[in-house]
């Protein structure tokens, strides 16, 4: 390939608080390289249909604070047929583009994947996603903010929870990862945090409950995820099972958006540069990372054929605080 000359950007996926930060450091250090930037726009779409927009230093002004894609994001089916694929390439050739930067979750970086099997464009992935569930990275962009708008909702119920003696259920997204659930159970101080890769004993839960209630405790905060099945139900079975009141709070999308916290937009902003570096030099099918505290790569591949594993240490020392 020749000299890089032309860089192009897309959202994927779910979106995730600190795409807007990696978008705007994208944008800016390809300027300062004297590389010129276009962003696809709604996702894998885009790349499909030829629909972008120029990048250049002033489109990414006031969008650093931002929570949600400029660029907008979709989910696109057409885009894992061998048809998609090659138009998307199709698309990265008749526009010059030598390298093509993904910001986005699991799905999306397969896709890359797949992508990277039909062009000669450099591909590059900042895992993005608030369910931190990338393989090979510590955190992806936008997990922190998730972590903390939960948090502060949490808090708050905790108030209602304390005060009417109840026992809390709040169910935070994650249908398949419990990574989001188990950072905000413990960091909130849930009784209880329930994950889908952990298979709970209902009566061992009502046991749980029966012995806080015991020791004098008034209250109770599970937080499960999603993906643990139906948490109405589990609430109603809790209410005959147990001497104590239960309410149900689903978070829903309020985790996937807000403002950026420092955490995600740096991490947007370090995975950025790296990716742009790797360019430079030249480099090729990379997912950029964070493995204990240093911004690093590997490849699409292996990004793609491991599943990262949940800490259970946490789930067991969250049961030890909650004594
Ligand atoms: P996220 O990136 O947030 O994990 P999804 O899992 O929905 O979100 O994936 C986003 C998009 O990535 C999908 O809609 C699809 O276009 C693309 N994608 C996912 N898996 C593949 C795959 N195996 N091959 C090609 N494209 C894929």
């Amino acid at each position: 390939m020749g000299k890089l000359r032309k860089l192009a950007v897309v959202t994927s996926g779910g979106d995730a608080p600190g795409m807007n930060a990696a978008i705007r450091a994208l944008a800016r250090l390809a300027a300062w390289n004297g590389l010129e930037v276009v962003g696809f726009e709604r996702g894998w779409e885009g790349v499909i249909e030829n629909k972008f927009m120029r990048l250049d230093s002033r489109a990414v002004s006031g969008i650093l604070h931002l929570g949600g894609t400029i660029l907008r994001t979709s989910r696109c089916e057409k885009f894992k047929t061998r048809e998609g694929l090659e138009k998307a390439a199709e698309t990265l050739a008749v526009n010059d583009i030598g390298g093509l930067i993904v910001i986005g979750g699991d799905g999306s970086i397969r896709g890359a994947n797949e992508l990277s099997k039909y062009t000669d464009a450099s591909i590059m992935a900042l895992p993005a996603s608030i369910d931190n569930d990338v393989y090979g990275t510590d955190e992806t962009i936008g997990f922190d903010t998730a972590v903390n708008t939960a948090l502060t909702e949490i808090n708050k119920i905790r108030d209602t929870a304390v005060s009417h003696e109840r026992t809390f259920i709040i169910e935070v997204m994650g249908r398949r990862r419990g990574f989001l659930a188990l950072e905000v159970g413990l960091t909130a101080g849930a009784e209880i945090i329930l994950v889908p890769e952990v298979k709970f004993d209902q009566e061992k839960l009502y046991e749980i409950l029966r012995k806080n209630a015991a020791k004098g405790k008034r209250s109770s905060i599970i937080v499960a995820a999603e993906g643990i099945g139906e948490t109405r139900k589990l609430a109603e079975d809790i209410q005959k099972n147990v001497d104590t009141e239960v309410r149900l709070s689903v978070l829903g999308y309020v985790q996937r958006g807000g403002s950026p916290t420092a955490r995600s937009r740096m991490l947007a902003t370090l995975f950025a540069e790296k990716a742009i570096d790797l360019l430079l030099d030249g480099v090729e099918g990379k997912v950029i990372v964070l493995q204990r505290g240093e911004i690093t790569s590997i490849t699409l591949e292996e990004a793609c054929s491991k599943e990262k594993p949940l800490n259970v240490n946490l789930l067991e020392l969250a049961e030890k605080l909650a004594i």
